[in-house]
């Protein structure tokens, strides 16, 4: 399964929060063998969203988009996936019903414009806030508040799935420069995906659906590298 996730905020570009919620969901997915074909961030503006939104529906099995989903006036996620699907956004009577009766809300209570989904929606509850997410056809819309989003994925997690890949890594004490015939050659003996990842040391990353693969190539790399516990 091929996803891509959208996380909609002007904070986010202006680098005033850390888009941790993209990367928790990158880990999520991947771990349970879902490959993330795409981040993106987009501006709290409609258009943008549905451009997006449009073309990655397009493209990938699913799409995740958290933030911007409150019924503030800059909150315009559900707008961007309305038009992104070409519905309409009504008010989900499923949604109001439920903040009546688990969020101990009225219905006069709620600020307007709560519980507006697009058309046809599966809402999803917010076990952790008000702000209901949705899904329609294959795009998933998840609050942008942290513990919000993650309650609600966990939800819907068991959607989303895939063949699980297996990673290996090698720390080498040598420049990267220097381990490139290494490499090249561990990738032409072995079926795995190679990545290397300079920092203190190289590390050497593999990667491959048969855990016994990723492991002999990382093996047949460490015995022909400088070990970081060797000095
Ligand atoms: P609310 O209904 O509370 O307005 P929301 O779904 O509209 O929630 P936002 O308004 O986009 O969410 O963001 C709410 C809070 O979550 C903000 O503090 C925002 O910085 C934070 N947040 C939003 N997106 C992310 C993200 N990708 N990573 C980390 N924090 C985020
Ligand atoms: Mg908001």
């Amino acid at each position: 399964m091929r996803v891509a996730v959208v996380t909609v905020g002007d904070e986010l570009l202006a680098g005033e929060t850390v888009n941790t919620n993209a990367a928790w969901l990158g880990r999520q997915l991947t771990d349970r063998g879902v490959t993330v074909e795409r981040t993106t961030v987009v501006p709290d503006r409609t258009a943008d969203i549905a451009r997006v939104v449009n073309e990655y529906h397009a493209d990938y099995d699913a799409v995740i988009v958290t933030g911007g989903l409150g019924p503030t006036h800059d909150d315009v996620t559900i707008d961007g996936v309305a038009a992104a699907f070409g519905r309409q956004v009504v008010e989900s009577e499923d949604a109001i019903a439920w903040l009546e009766e688990h969020g101990g809300y009225t219905r006069d209570d709620l600020t307007e414009g709560t519980g507006h989904v697009p058309e046809g929606s599966r809402v999803l509850p917010n076990h952790e806030g008000v702000a209901p997410g949705c899904v329609v056809e294959d795009c998933y819309v998840f609050p942008g508040v942290p513990g919000e989003m993650k309650r609600m994925f966990e939800e819907v997690a068991d959607e989303f799935s895939g063949e699980r890949r297996h990673v290996v890594t090698v720390d080498a004490a040598e420049p990267e420069s220097a381990l490139l015939d290494r490499l090249a050659e561990v990738q032409d003996r072995f079926p795995v995906k190679v990545g290397s990842y300079p920092g203190e040391y190289v590390t050497v990353r593999f990667e491959s659906a048969d855990e016994s693969v990723a492991e002999d190539a990382a093996a047949w790399l460490r015995e022909r590298v400088e070990r970081p516990d060797e000095g």
